[in-house]
């Protein structure tokens, strides 16, 4: 029988009775054999997280201070669940361990996985199924990225069992350590274990019928995209369309396993189907969606002749590797150079110390900065063969009156990037959606 595994977000563990109704998802289909979750989020607006309520407890014991009364705001969420879903999943001893624990100096990583790590107890009791611990499932490396050991490791771990519930967010660190991935990790552990278990389909349940060709809080209802790519995806929420962490693609990918990105409150909407660039490249329009992001600074280099001067380019990276700083896109042209790099590295004087050593360094005949870009992708498969798509994207932009700063086909004819002043950013995704969309 196909396997389906499902990845339930922190809206869908929100409160007991959202967890009962994730429960009734996964009952509905018996291919539904293996449940990954996030830690309880937001309720309602103003409401705090799990994660982060237990990041601030962390924060707190760490420098000696008391995180009593935070810590009994966990304790009453999950004590809270509990009493909703009418069974003894003994929270009250876990939460005295974990309250123990981080009173004791447990790690910070430790700290915020406690959330998914309890939320998995609960799932785990109302389906019945066994708990499988995410520290035997996902491993990372030295380096802290996700260790390939991991699926053979899980493949072990979960073949014991016909159904299991999975906490998401964490696992082993190469110290054997608990370690957890960025933000929004849960979604990288689902595609691990649907890697894993080789399911025919990862489910990702959230609180969205799926992916907007952009972000409706600059667009006003826009269109949900029905079917789009793993490489398109990729682009699009690297740029900011953050339904799904970026990295929690890889594992699926290679292996063929497309993602459903489905609705918890709305299960039978029939959301966005993710798959492989082959199939995509056979059908769809020229454009799936657009996205943007801000914050970031280029530097322009000019200098007669660079194509001719062996080891320019170089020389210019290493001196960002020098200082720790990895960029973003690097247009070029015959003898210009151009590197778009994220403002989160350029604090405290950096680009002033970069710019003064690539003067130093590689003499261009000119060095310019322009900070305060946002960088805006036109991203689809349909691209490459539509004639007259960057036409129509470009004219849609004057015709807003929108000055382009700067323009990046990258190499995969999948993607338009344009560069615009941060103010511009929204106005810039208005003009293309309409182009695309709603012309
Ligand atoms: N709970 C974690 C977070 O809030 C991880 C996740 O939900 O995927 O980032």
């Amino acid at each position: 029988m196909d396997i389906k595994v499902c990845k339930f977000g922190g809206t869908s563990m929100a409160d007991g009775n959202i967890m009962r109704r994730a429960a009734d998802i996964v009952r509905a289909d018996p291919q539904r054999r293996y449940v990954v979750v996030s830690a309880p989020g937001k309720r309602f607006g103003g409401d705090v997280k799990i994660t982060d309520l237990l990041y601030r407890c962390h924060d707190l014991a760490s420098s000696g201070e008391d995180f009593g009364e935070i810590f009994s705001r966990v304790r009453a969420r999950f004590e809270g669940i509990e009493k909703e879903i009418g069974k003894d999943v003994g929270m009250r001893g876990e939460l005295d361990r974990i309250e123990k624990e981080i009173r004791a100096g447990a790690g910070r990583d430790y700290c915020a996985s406690r959330g998914e790590y309890l939320a998995a107890r609960v799932m785990s009791a109302l389906l019945g199924w066994p708990f499988v611990d995410a520290k035997d499932v996902v491993f990372f490396s030295a380096e802290g990225t996700l260790d390939d050991e991991s699926y053979i490791k899980a493949a072990a771990a979960l073949r014991r069992y016909p159904n299991a519930v999975i906490p998401g967010f964490y696992g082993s660190g190469a110290d054997g350590k608990i370690k957890t991935f960025s933000r929004g990790g849960s979604d990288i552990s689902g595609s691990v274990v649907a890697r894993a278990v080789r399911a025919s389909l990862y489910e990702n349940w959230t609180d969205v019928s799926g992916f907007f060709a952009c972000d409706p809080r600059i667009v006003s209802s826009p269109e949900c995209i029905r079917e789009v790519s793993y490489q398109e995806l990729r682009e699009l929420s690297y740029m900011g369309a953050n339904v799904l962490h970026s990295e929690s693609i890889f594992p699926v990918r290679s292996a063929g396993i497309p993602i459903r990105i489905c609705n918890t409150f709305r299960p039978e909407d029939e959301g966005t189907l993710i798959v492989s660039s082959a199939r995509r490249s056979r059908s769809g329009g020229a454009v799936t969606g657009i996205a943007g992001k801000k914050d970031f600074t280029v530097i322009f280099l000019e200098k007669s002749m660079m194509n001719g001067e062996i080891g320019f380019a170089e020389k210019v990276l290493g001196i960002l590797s020098r200082y720790g700083v990895s960029f973003e896109h690097l247009p070029t042209g015959i003898d210009t150079l151009s590197i778009v790099i994220d403002d989160k590295y350029l604090a405290g004087g950096v680009l002033e110390k970069i710019v003064s050593d690539i003067r130093a360094e590689v003499r261009p005949d000119s060095v310019r900065t322009h900070e305060g870009i946002a960088l805006v992708a036109t991203v689809g498969h349909g691209m490459a063969n539509a004639v007259g798509t960057a036409a129509r994207l470009f004219r849609s932009l004057s015709d807003a009156g929108i000055n382009v700063i700067m323009i990046d086909q990258g190499s995969s004819e999948l993607n338009i990037i344009v560069g615009v002043d941060n103010a511009d950013c929204a106005d810039c995704i208005r003009a293309v959606y309409r182009e695309f969309f709603r012309a």
